[in-house]
């Protein structure tokens, strides 16, 4: 009888334990999602000068897409060429980066829906009266971003014969710098954020010509990874549809852009 009882209570002390660290790695440690980001891109992602916190309309367009999942997210500074690999190696689990939709980085990850149109523009300083389009780069040194659809532009001018010399930055406010120092004569990059950058160095910098390309961002996540795909696709059209999404994008591009 005695023994018979102990052996009773240590399967339920087992069964106990089993149940508890059941539940523990269930609800005890919810899924963080890392979002990778570059944010020298404003107004789509930049650091808030006072706090030093990353924000910007991908990061709040992000959050409000989480936060509609019930998803947890941490937002991650990276190299902008960084990202697709950490994407790969699961370092990240999104990359919200103004990253737009082509089919070369179709082959290494998935996007979600487009979630807003940019293209590319040339850039060039105030006081250049020699460049007005792309008719005119002919012997020129361009500024780029690495890893980026002005970068692959930049390499396509290069190989026609067409510009003189590329020359490569990590982020995007250096490349601004070094036209406005005169390191380079133009610059190619997306046509938002260079018009955020004409605002901040107020008559600096002057977009020249037509949009070279027109190109939409979506959020980059795994290939394969369908799950998380579906939640950020879904969150995003749930997003739209409650006026979030219009509330952001008047709050980053204050009324008329694009
Ligand atoms: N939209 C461009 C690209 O995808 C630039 C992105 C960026 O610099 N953050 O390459």
């Amino acid at each position: 009888m005695k023994k018979g009882f102990k052996i009773a209570l240590v399967v339920l002390l087992m069964m106990g334990l089993v149940l508890a660290t059941g539940c523990s790695s269930n609800d005890g440690k919810e899924k963080v999602y890392y979002v990778g980001t570059e944010p020298t891109f404003p107004p789509f992602e930049f650091q808030n000068e006072e706090t030093g916190e990353i924000t910007g309309f991908d990061i709040d367009l992000i959050k409000a897409i989480a936060e509609d999942q019930g998803l947890k997210v941490e937002i991650q500074s990276l190299g902008f060429d960084a990202l697709v690999p950490a994407l790969q190696s699961g370092n990240i689990d999104i990359a919200a980066s103004g990253m737009s939709i082509t089919e070369e980085r179709l082959l290494e990850v998935d996007f979600t829906d487009a979630y807003i149109d940019a293209g590319l523009v040339i850039a060039v300083s105030s006081d250049n009266e020699v460049i007005k389009g792309e008719e005119d780069l002919e012997g020129k040194v361009v500024a780029v971003q690495i890893g980026t659809t002005g970068a692959a532009k930049a390499q396509e001018f290069l190989d026609a014969g067409i510009i003189k010399e590329i020359k490569t930055f990590n982020t995007v406010d250096i490349v601004m710098l070094e036209l406005i120092n005169g390191g380079v004569d133009a610059v190619i990059n997306d046509k938002p954020v260079t018009e955020a950058y004409m605002a901040k160095q107020e008559g600096k910098i002057k977009i020249v010509g037509d949009v070279l390309e027109s190109d939409s961002y979506g959020f980059a996540i795994k290939k394969g990874n369908t799950e998380l795909l579906e939640k950020l696709n879904a969150g995003l059209k749930n997003v739209i549809e409650s006026g979030k999404f219009a509330e952001i994008q008047n709050k980053y591009f204050s009324g008329s852009e694009e």
